[in-house]
């Protein structure tokens, strides 16, 4: 059957070309069998250099037999939402763990990382006469919840702290019912760190509370992987502390971690976790088995790292620029648009994979591939990637 004229497909169609034009039309990479720190995509064996697989746990033996285990005993799925009846016993054994291990009174698990930010937006910053400050490079899920929350919103300059004591010094914020901080511990493009200490004085000088989105921070930063606040030593002044499951701890899903009270307000208040169903068993064993794992096996962690440095200090060698980067996240800074897009399908064929992260995803001028390491990466793997960086890197004229 034709129709003469479809007015979704019409306008689909020209967007989709548009998009294609500007760069921005995603393809899907299909990995086959396990994501591992080297992965079989699109049909290529790679180094994998894209994933936030920090500890290489998605194919932990301890976490795929606690998977399995719980299907066995608790079925595959929960057909509810929280609040009715898709709590089961393992998912308040999950809190309660995530809860010992952040050092709070208590926790509460979200489908993910990206609705736990949602969800504290737009429960704690619920009215026009709150204020909820924000800085710029924050993660898309915060600028969402931000969108969401009826409060009042201020964006300071990327980690600029005179700019956020001049939004707590004004009349809107002096005049506000409630003041959130909001901060991504890790910045997610560029690896670098929120400046936690400075952020703590502002908020207790001017009675704001703060809330850090430690998504590339969980099993990464701190004791035992428990975050930039641990790692800054300012835990006990952080009032809403969100990690996620997606990234380090390998399975999917996020968390908050706070006072007793914070949970009771979340539990009663917030949306995704009212109209949306819970994890299946075998993620929250998974998760459950992926934190013991953090707290047996620091050697992941220390691992992780040395990769990190040694990955890092080999860029620097051959000269490329890594901005700013304080983590295991590094930006290979390259200028432009096609250029870095060039570099990433360069290294593909070379058997790395390094994603090209473009504007407007960044600033103009600030094209980059973004590399993560794992703490799977063996040194021969990282030496592989580094000659192709290279090879590509002095051929497209970067080095
Ligand atoms: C990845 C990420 C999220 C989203 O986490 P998911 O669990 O994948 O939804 C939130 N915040 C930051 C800073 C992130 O990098």
């Amino acid at each position: 059957m034709t129709t003469k004229t479809d007015a979704l497909m019409d306008f689909l169609d020209a967007d989709l070309a548009q998009l294609e034009s500007e760069g921005r039309r995603v393809k899907l990479r299909v990995v086959t069998g396990r994501q591992s720190p080297v992965s079989v995509v699109d049909g290529r064996k790679v180094v994998n250099l894209t994933s936030n697989n920090y500890l290489a746990l998605t194919e932990h033996p301890r976490l795929i037999a606690a998977a399995k285990a719980a299907i066995d005993s608790h079925g595959v799925g929960t057909a509810a939402v929280r609040p009715i009846i898709g709590t089961q016993d393992v998912h308040l054994a999950l809190e309660a763990k995530l809860a010992k291990f952040k050092g709070t009174e208590s926790a509460l698990v979200f489908q993910s990382g990206f609705t736990v930010n949602v969800a504290c937006c737009q429960s704690l910053m619920s009215d026009p006469k709150d204020l909820l400050i924000s800085d710029e490079l924050n993660h898309a899920s915060i600028i969402d919840g931000a969108r969401l929350a009826k409060a009042a919103r201020k964006v300071f300059a990327h980690k600029d702290m005179k700019a956020l004591k001049d939004i707590l010094e004004s009349p809107e914020a002096r005049g506000a019912r409630r003041k959130m901080i909001v901060t991504d511990g890790v910045f997610s493009m560029d690896g670098d760190l929120a400046p936690l200490p400075e952020i703590c004085e502002l908020a207790e000088k001017y009675g704001a509370f703060i809330m850090v989105d430690d998504a590339h921070a969980s099993g990464v930063m701190g004791e035992n992987g428990r975050g930039t606040p641990s790692h800054f030593k300012v835990a006990d002044r952080i009032q809403v502390s969100i990690g996620t499951l997606s990234k380090a701890v390998g399975a999917v899903g996020g968390y908050v971690a706070g006072q007793k009270r914070l949970i009771d307000y979340l539990v009663s208040t917030a949306r995704p976790f009212t109209f949306s169903s819970s994890h299946p068993p075998s993620v929250i064993a998974t998760c459950s088995a992926a934190i013991d794992v953090m707290l047996e096996e620091p050697e992941r962690i220390q691992k992780l790292w040395d990769n990190a440095a040694h990955f890092k200090a080999g860029l620097k060698k051959l000269g490329f620029d890594t901005g700013m980067s304080e983590t295991p996240i590094t930006p290979v800074i390259v200028g432009d648009t096609k250029k870095a897009q060039e570099f990433s399908a360069r290294l593909f064929e070379e058997g790395v994979f390094a994603l090209a992260i473009t504007f407007p995803i960044v600033a103009r001028g600030k094209d980059r591939l973004r590399t993560i390491v794992s703490s799977g990466h063996t040194t021969k793997d990282l030496d592989f990637a580094l000659e192709k960086f290279a090879k590509v890197g002095r051929a497209l004229g970067l080095i």
